[in-house]
């Protein structure tokens, strides 16, 4: 099977946040979909590795906020590069209260929940949402995933439905490159990435230069 038929579905790229307790924590998913118009309800899934999949089980409720193109590429890597178990990742970031969930600033609009159903898969939860709340926000067009690939240069986290190994993508690249070893952003500038100075940070994830490993 060629895996990379995938990336012909079309996708956006969606900050999913619920409670851990008091606490607000969330993950990067690029799977949602409206089921219904009415009661208007939409689903997610969301990896059994993920903290925040135990969260939104345990509060039963969640919101999507939906990316666009101009969101900074920073919160992909704050939300999803790292554990919501290890981290709060809503301390440096602007975000509002909706029905007791954070939703971000920075998106072009959020849906919030609550759960209504749930389909277990070997790796997934597929989480049903009625939505309880929604907006707009910021300006659009929002992001889809093929604009985070191809603009953005990013990957796809581990846990992601989307993710494909980096051995199975096909590939015409140089034989020696730098990439982030947090977020996996492969460098493509036209600068040697040895020249770079050391101010220079991923743009997907914002580790510094020091974080890359060349491969
Ligand atoms: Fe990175």
């Amino acid at each position: 099977m060629n895996r990379s038929v995938f990336r012909n579905l079309s996708y956006g790229v969606y900050v999913i946040s619920t409670l851990d307790g008091p606490r607000h924590t969330g993950c990067v998913a690029n799977s949602a979909m409206q089921i219904t118009s009415s009661p208007a309800s939409i689903a997610i899934s969301i990896n059994h590795d993920n903290y925040t999949n135990s969260c939104i089980e345990k509060s039963g409720r969640f919101a999507v906020s939906i990316l666009s193109e101009s969101t900074d590429p920073g919160i992909i890597g704050t939300f999803g590069f790292q554990s919501g178990k290890d981290a709060d990742k809503f301390t440096d970031v602007s975000y509002q209260v909706k029905e007791e969930l954070a939703v971000l600033n920075d998106c072009c609009g959020y849906i919030v929940c609550k759960v209504t159903g749930k389909l277990e898969t070997s790796t997934h939860t597929i989480f049903l949402g009625e939505a309880i709340d929604g907006d707009t926000v910021g300006n659009g067009p929002a992001m889809t995933y093929a604009y985070y690939h191809n603009v953005v240069k990013g990957k796809s986290p581990k846990n992601a439905p989307t993710y494909i190994p980096e051995e199975e993508v096909a590939s015409s690249r140089r034989s020696e490159k730098w990439v982030c070893g947090v977020c996996r952003y492969e460098y493509d500038g036209d600068i040697p990435f040895e020249e770079l100075p050391d101010t220079y940070v991923c743009p997907v994830c914002r580790q510094p230069k020091s974080r890359f490993v060349k491969e």
